[in-house]
């Protein structure tokens, strides 16, 4: 049985998706009018759909997983699980007022008109803290809403912040955290058979191997405890000892965000020709 995998066909996710894939061994051969094309080394086919689509795609059936963003999950309004978050396509959900507003909080959103590409998920969420609102939906230029005084605050996707600095908008509150994940009906890691669950294996292991290095040092016997300390690692380091005696050579995996911490400590511990190298997969 052949499986189906929507993908991202243009936009932000794409080329991330695209890098993830051929890196967890499930590369594919794009053409630019193929719809569908077979990915390598498995019973799996890509379906290139819009970032938007890929919920529907994936909850009508048409698709047995997904690949898009938290934001858009939200807003599909379908029932989908996601299976693995997958590290890329960070942003967050914002509102935000113009700069000279008398809005402050969420509270003083009360009667506001806001306009936004997302109004599923700003209804949902102004709807839980009871705080009434009229959504203004639009597809895109959301940041301009206020400025045509159409809206009065806006709900808008942000990664640094600069494009709401340079409209004159000031950000009130965070409304959801989004980045791109792995998506599938429920169930159905436990409802098909493995393949499947090996496509959530060899993305998850890029994903989880991205976040680590591989360190080796060379150090004296008499430092190991020490070292061993600064490098708790998920497992016990691997020691090797060296051909000359009282020196061990140690490997071990940190976090790549611990690693500016890590390295200055390990010297400081006495070891020596220290050599942080990237990893390819990680099954943990
Ligand atoms: P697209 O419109 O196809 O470029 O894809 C937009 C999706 O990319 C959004 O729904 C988010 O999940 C994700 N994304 C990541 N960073 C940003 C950002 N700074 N602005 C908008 N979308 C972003």
């Amino acid at each position: 049985m052949t499986y189906r995998l929507a993908l991202p066909n243009k936009g932000r996710l794409q080329q991330p998706t695209a890098t993830l894939l051929k890196q967890a061994g499930l590369g594919y051969e794009k053409t630019d009018r193929a719809l569908a094309v077979p990915v390598r080394n498995m019973d799996l086919e890509a379906l290139f759909v819009r970032t938007d689509d890929v919920c529907e795609f994936v909850a009508d059936g048409v698709a047995d997983l997904g690949i898009t963003g938290i934001d858009l999950l939200s807003e599909s309004g379908t029932n989908l699980e996601i299976i693995a978050k997958l590290g890329y396509g960070h942003c967050r959900l914002a509102a935000a007022v113009p700069k000279a507003s008398p809005i402050a909080s969420l509270e003083d959103l009360a009667g506001a008109r806001i306009a936004t590409s997302h109004p599923v998920t700003t209804q949902a969420f102004f709807a839980d803290r009871e705080i009434p609102i009229t959504t203004v939906p639009l597809s895109g230029s959301v940041e301009v809403a206020p400025k045509l005084d159409i809206a009065d605050a806006i709900v808008d996707l942000v990664s640094s912040g600069s494009t709401m600095l340079i409209n004159g908008l000031r950000p009130i509150a965070d409304i959801i955290e989004s980045e791109a994940v792995l998506v599938g009906r429920p169930g159905t890691l436990a409802k098909t058979n493995g393949t499947i669950a090996q496509v959530v294996l060899m993305m998850q292991s890029v994903v989880a191997a991205r976040r680590k290095r591989y360190i080796m040092m060379n150090a004296p016997t008499t430092a190991v405890a020490d070292v061993e300390s600064i490098i708790p690692g998920f497992e016990a380091p691997t020691v090797i000892p060296l051909a000359h005696e009282g020196m061990v050579a140690i490997h071990s995996v940190v976090d790549t965000d611990e690693l500016w911490r890590v390295l200055p400590r390990l010297r400081e511990a006495g070891a020596s020709g220290i050599l942080v190298l990237p990893i390819d997969q990680l099954i943990q």
